[in-house]
């Protein structure tokens, strides 16, 4: 039976945990989870992170690949829970987990730890500046920025291909029918005594979309080369313009500078994320953003965005 999923490209982006290093009542450690179809991925993996995917649809079973941006705890806390959950559940799928130098011997803790046998392999991989993992349909790389310790950006990367009109599709008889691949393979199937081509239900060529999270960093010159044209971009905006001096001491950006530079970039749309906990309504950095950029929004937990 053909998966509707892979017939209809699905590209959603939860945020799990938008707060800085403190985490509030409202707000959990950094966390962003990325589906494409049937692919899960989680951006950073903060205190709580599990937890918070149980307020969502997906399951932790689904991740098969984590990217810790940096060291910083407020980014990995949440590792040894997630990993200990799957152990309990009996999970029996590989994990990878990507992180900076280091990375090994953090987890490795936590798996050296565990009193139960654990029915899966983790694989621990050092992040380096290129393309870290590469599938028929997308790719996820990593560059440096700019903060107080080795710290990464990632990129998602959608590679352009055909998508179908799904009202089409239904108008036609054909949502969820298995002849929806041959269409997809074979460019013409034959539905209900007739010849059907693939022009009448495709959507023009889908152009691949781009997400961009920033980590943890200032408004630097590799996240703004990184971010050219990206759909989405998922910036650390821990402050705003009163406490600028707090940026450059602590090496975060504002929601003003990120905006500029997503205007800069052709950004489409603006995420600020990692709000410092001085910050009850993050309206306000909303507004600083806006000023600049129009489509800025501030992120609040379980957020979903669809690309
Ligand atoms: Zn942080
Ligand atoms: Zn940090």
């Amino acid at each position: 039976m053909v998966k509707f999923s892979e017939l209809i490209i699905v590209v959603e982006v939860t945020f799990l945990g938008t707060s800085g290093t403190l985490p509030t009542k409202e707000r959990n450690q950094v966390a962003v989870h990325l589906r494409h179809n049937d692919n899960f991925i989680l951006w950073d993996c903060g205190e709580g992170t599990q937890r918070q995917i149980a307020h969502t649809k997906t399951s932790a079973f689904k991740i098969d690949y984590i990217y810790i941006s940096h060291l910083h705890a407020d980014h990995l806390l949440g590792i040894g829970g997630l990993i200990q959950t799957m152990q309990f559940l009996g999970r029996k799928k590989d994990l990878v987990i990507y992180g900076p130098r280091g990375i090994e011997e953090y987890v490795k803790f936590f798996i050296d730890w565990d009193y139960r046998e654990r029915g899966f392999k983790i694989e621990i991989r050092e992040i380096f500046e290129g393309v870290l993992h590469e599938e028929e349909d997308y790719f996820i790389g990593a560059f440096p920025v700019k903060h107080n310790c080795v710290s990464y950006g990632f990129i998602f990367q959608e590679k352009p291909g055909l998508n179908l009109d799904k009202d089409k599709l239904k108008e036609l008889g054909l949502l969820n029918n298995p002849k929806c691949r041959e269409l997809k393979e074979k460019g013409v199937v034959s539905h209900l005594g007739r010849e059907i081509t693939v022009e009448e239900v495709a959507e023009p060529m889908r152009r691949g979309k781009k997400i961009v999270y920033s980590g943890d960093t200032v408004a630097c010159s590799s996240l703004r080369k990184a971010s050219e044209g990206a759909d989405l971009l998922i910036a650390d905006s821990a402050f705003g313009e009163e406490h600028r001096d707090k940026s450059r001491e602590y090496m975060h950006g504002t929601a003003r500078e990120m905006a500029e530079l997503a205007k800069e970039a052709g950004v489409k749309k603006l995420v600020l994320i990692h709000f410092s906990n001085r910050y009850r309504d993050e309206s306000l950095l909303e507004d600083e953003a806006r000023e600049v950029f129009e489509n800025s929004f501030a992120a609040k937990d379980l957020m979903k965005i669809e690309v």
